[in-house]
C-alpha cells in the first residue's frame, strides 16, 4: 500500500541541519504516525512521502521555503519587561506562548536589556535547511473519523 491522501503513515526519521547537528529524531521514541494530505507535516516532507510504501528509505534536503519558512526580521520585537510575568526570571533562550494573528505562536527571548526584552517570533527552524533521513515503517487507511478530524487517533496520535 502506498502513501496517498488520507493514508496514515508511520515513519522513522532523523532530522539534521547542514552542519550535521541532529535537530530531531524518532529514535528511542518510536515512529511518527501522521495523517497524510492534511498538512500535518511540513510541505517539503509530505510531498516526498507521496507514493512511498513500507520499507522505503530516502534522504531529502528541504529548503526553508518548503519547511518552516524564511526568517522575518520584522518578527523580532522589543517588549517592555512589564508585559511579561513578574515572577519569571527572563533569560535569553526562554520561550513563551503568545496569541498572534495566526493563533498561538511561540516567541523566543533573544536579548534582555534593562527594562526591554527582545522577542523573536520566528519559528526556531525558520531559515534552516532541513536534511531528513526517512524510513516508512507502516501504512494504513485512515478511518472516516480521522479524516474528519484531520489527525491520527490511537497509538502515536490523539487520545480522545
Ligand atoms: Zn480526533
Amino acid at each position: 500500500m502506498q502513501i496517498t491522501k488520507h493514508s496514515v503513515a508511520s515513519i522513522e526519521y532523523t532530522l539534521t541541519d547542514d552542519g550535521g547537528q541532529v535537530i530531531d529524531t524518532s529514535e528511542g521514541r518510536g515512529p511518527l504516525v501522521y495523517l497524510h494530505g492534511a498538512g500535518n507535516l511540513i510541505p517539503g516532507l509530505e510531498s516526498q512521502l507521496e507514493g512511498k510504501a513500507v520499507g522505503d528509505e530516502f534522504q531529502s534536503r528541504i529548503e526553508p521555503a518548503d519547511a518552516y519558512g524564511e526568517r522575518d526580521d520584522r518578527m523580532v520585537q522589543d517588549v517592555p519587561r512589564a508585559q511579561l510575568p513578574a515572577e519569571v526570571d527572563v533569560t535569553v533562550g526562554m520561550q513563551f506562548q503568545a496569541q498572534g494573528p495566526a493563533g498561538v505562536q511561540v516567541v523566543t527571548v533573544v536579548g534582555v536589556e534593562g527594562d526591554t526584552v527582545k522577542m523573536d517570533g520566528n519559528h526556531p527552524l525558520a531559515g534552516v535547511t532541513l536534511n531528513f533521513d526517512v524510513k516508512v515503517v507502516e501504512v494504513r487507511e485512515a478511518t472516516a473519523e480521522e479524516v474528519e478530524h484531520g489527525h491520527v487517533h490511537g497509538a502515536g496520535g490523539h487520545q480522545h
